[in-house]
């Protein structure tokens, strides 16, 4: 009888230098800042903010920071809002065995070639695309889906899994199927006028940052930050076109989320199983549906909330 090992989800990603989880929960007055000292101070301006990431709480920075009177744009590698809760049946393939540092295990940044004038364009046909990549297999790689299977629910009740002033209709189960999550996320984003088909100038879709770098004033002070990012468009079924560019701000918000990259622990001899079955061995980010475990025994390594 076959077998199969996976591995549960475990977070791995960049720093969230500003979050908020999903829950609305009002401060209480004692949980309140008092004191200028328990704030950050900027030692330059804050007029310009980027925030990288469209799910939750990308969401919620751009709702305070634009109610703020800040300018704010968001830059997101998918092509729609909603972040981990825009589910997919393809999945982002297999990490490697052994592991890689989480650091580096989402993705590698692309980065134009040194002193190219930007913006930077290059075009890719699956014809005569000398590194044998597909534009298929580009779009995976720059929107990386995420690891949401089929039969997910919410664990969170729908009354406190809501944003403010955003109520889900009368009579919605406890229990948000993930679809329902991710129709409630697009439709607080077209309340905002960011979804996809809004057009906004306030959001790049199909948009990676590639590369944060410190900004300097001409006397060598710090002076923000530059992004060099990068959008990838599909021209077609097996043609895509790539645009590297940088934008200038004063402030970014880094909200890529916690669940990108995979953590498969180096136990000792799974190198070796992985090479003597190694289509044996699954991450629970490329799970979607029981069906392909029917009559196999599996063994699940992990127990954390993901399990289930
Ligand atoms: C399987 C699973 C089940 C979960 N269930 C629940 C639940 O029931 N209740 C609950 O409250 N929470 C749950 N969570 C937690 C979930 O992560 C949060 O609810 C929330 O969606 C996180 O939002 P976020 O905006 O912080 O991150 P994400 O949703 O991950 O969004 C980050 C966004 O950043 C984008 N991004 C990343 N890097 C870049 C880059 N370099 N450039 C541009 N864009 C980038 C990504 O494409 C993504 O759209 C679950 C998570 C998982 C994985």
């Amino acid at each position: 009888m076959a077998a199969w090992v996976v591995f549960l989800l475990c977070a791995a990603s960049l720093s969230l230098a500003l979050t908020q989880t999903f829950f609305q929960v009002p401060l209480q007055p004692e949980q309140m800042h008092r004191n200028d000292s328990d704030y950050h101070q900027f030692k330059w301006p804050i007029r310009k903010v980027a925030v990288i990431g469209a799910g939750v709480s990308g969401l919620i920075a751009y709702r305070e920071l634009v109610d703020a009177g800040l300018e704010v744009r968001i830059f997101e590698r998918d092509e729609v809002p909603g972040g981990v809760w825009h589910y997919s049946d393809e999945t982002q393939g297999q990490p490697p065995i052994p592991n890689v540092d989480p650091q580096v295990a989402d993705f590698v940044p692309s980065l134009p070639p040194p002193n190219a004038p930007l913006p930077h364009v290059v075009y890719h046909s699956d014809r005569d695309d000398k590194t044998g990549m597909t534009s298929a297999e580009r779009w995976r790689e720059h929107r990386a889906p995420h690891g949401v299977w089929a039969s997910l629910t919410s664990n969170v009740p729908a009354p406190l899994m809501k944003f403010n002033r955003h109520d889900w209709p009368p009579g919605s189960p406890w229990n948000i199927p993930h679809l329902s999550l991710q129709r409630y996320l697009r439709s607080v984003y077209s309340f905002y006028g960011i979804n996809a088909n809004d057009r906004s100038p306030h959001i790049s879709y199909n948009t990676r940052v590639e590369l944060v770098e410190k900004r300097h004033d001409s006397f060598g002070n710090e002076h923000g930050w530059k992004l060099t990012v990068k959008k990838l468009e599909r021209l077609g079924p097996s043609s895509c076109k790539e645009t590297w560019w940088t934008e200038d701000f004063d402030a970014v918000v880094v909200a890529t989320g916690t669940f990108n990259g995979p953590n498969i622990p180096n136990i000792p001899g799974l190198i070796e199983w992985h090479r003597r079955y190694p289509e044996s061995i699954l991450h629970s980010r490329e799970y979607r549906r029981p069906e392909m475990f029917a009559n196999h025994s599996v063994l699940i390594v992990g127990a954390g909330l993901l399990k289930e």
